[in-house]
């Protein structure tokens, strides 16, 4: 068996012994011949397996009795309308801090429910940045202030909580949740799929504060009310249960690791050698997101050419180096370096980049 290096943005890399603990529990799980995917979603088995991966984030993050921790379906996408269908309404506003492609989506949806105001936009510089403290203006009637914690096609990050001035905060964390460790309770509700850190698609966690989730609307569809997810225990209907098996042994996984904070030290040198590589070549590489905005999840760069960019992404492939095509709004190369690409996956890449460089005049 040979795995590549595998940098796709999503659907994206799983930790290998997440895959192992899945291949060896995949015909029958804890002695009752059958796999958890054939399991009821009212019975014991899955039960365990959901409970506990409910209990694993909120012991990996310290999250408060004051949160639900739900598990939804419809993706990250799905929430972008089902937000502002909980909170808005006529006459209700909300802020979006405008920072790409994502919060774009965010905002369409939520025009269909009440007044969108962009709080902050950062389209001018082609969104190479994430809005600076002073460049944000909260409106102080705002229902909630929406953000993208990291933007996963132009490759911009958060370093900051920005400050809402009060205002619950939701948060697009799709593509850095759990990325290190962090503090929940600056936050009103955070949504994220599972493909990109937590484990395959299918499956949204959704973190949010009880009294948001009671002030919801109650005239929207059942299925679309936060509340009906918290009073059963993300059991109303019948959730992906297989997603979440991955996401309880990703969760283990970051756990047995040493947690968030080791997952981050991880990233944190990942990201390092990555954009080391990058700036120690700037004739040849070039990135164009602002220092202080750099995504240490999607790393976006340049070469001198189209050409030379299409060549590197064929020959990387060719060594096992997989998905580093960047968006198609945007072009050029992005590696994705989830939790789940190791520094190994890293430090190959940047051999291969050198090695592409010298041979290509760079
Ligand atoms: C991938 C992604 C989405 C969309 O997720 P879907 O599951 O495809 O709906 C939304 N927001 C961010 C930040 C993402 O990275």
């Amino acid at each position: 068996m040979a795995r590549v290096s595998n940098f796709n943005a999503g659907p994206a890399a799983l930790p290998l012994p997440v895959l192992e603990r899945a291949q060896r529990e995949l015909l029958e799980i804890q002695g009752t011949g059958m796999s958890i995917m054939e399991h009821s979603h009212r019975g014991k088995a899955y039960e365990g397996v959901h409970d506990e991966a409910i209990a694993l984030l909120r012991e990996l993050l310290g999250v408060g009795d004051e949160y639900h921790v739900l598990f939804v379906q419809g993706g990250a996408s799905q929430q972008f309308a089902v937000v502002p269908m909980n909170f808005l309404g006529a006459g209700k506003s909300a802020d979006y801090l405008h920072t790409g492609n994502w919060s774009k989506l965010a905002m369409d949806e939520a025009r269909l429910f009440g007044t969108v105001r962009v709080a902050a936009s950062t389209e001018a510089d082609r969104f190479t940045r994430v809005p600076r403290a002073d460049e944000i203006d909260i409106d102080a009637g705002a229902a909630y202030v929406h953000i993208t914690t990291n933007n996963t096609i132009e490759g911009t990050q958060y370093h900051q909580v920005p400050d809402v001035k009060g205002k619950p905060l939701v948060a697009d964390m799709s593509s850095d949740f759990l990325w290190k460790p962090f503090d929940v309770s600056r936050y009103a509700l955070i949504y994220a799929g599972a493909q990109k850190n937590l484990g395959p698609s299918g499956v949204v966690l959704v973190v949010a504060r009880k009294d948001l989730v009671e002030a919801g609307r109650k005239d929207i569809p059942k299925i679309f009310q936060y509340r009906t997810f918290a009073a059963a225990n993300s059991l109303y209907n019948t959730p992906p249960t297989f997603a979440i098996y991955l996401v309880r042994n990703v969760l283990a996984w970051v756990k047995e690791s040493g947690g968030p904070a080791q997952i981050g030290k991880w990233n944190e040198e990942k990201a390092r050698l990555l954009y080391a590589a990058i700036d120690a070549r700037p004739d040849f590489w070039r990135a164009p997101v602002a220092k202080d905005s750099r995504s240490t999840m999607n790393v976006v760069w340049r070469l001198p050419t189209e050409a030379l960019e299409d060549a590197f992404v064929k020959e990387a492939t060719k060594a096992g180096l997989i998905g580093l095509k960047g968006h198609r709004n945007v072009g050029g190369i992005r590696a994705s370096i989830y939790n789940a690409v190791t520094v190994a996956d890293v430090k190959n890449l940047v051999g291969f980049m050198d090695a592409f460089a010298a041979r290509n005049g760079g």
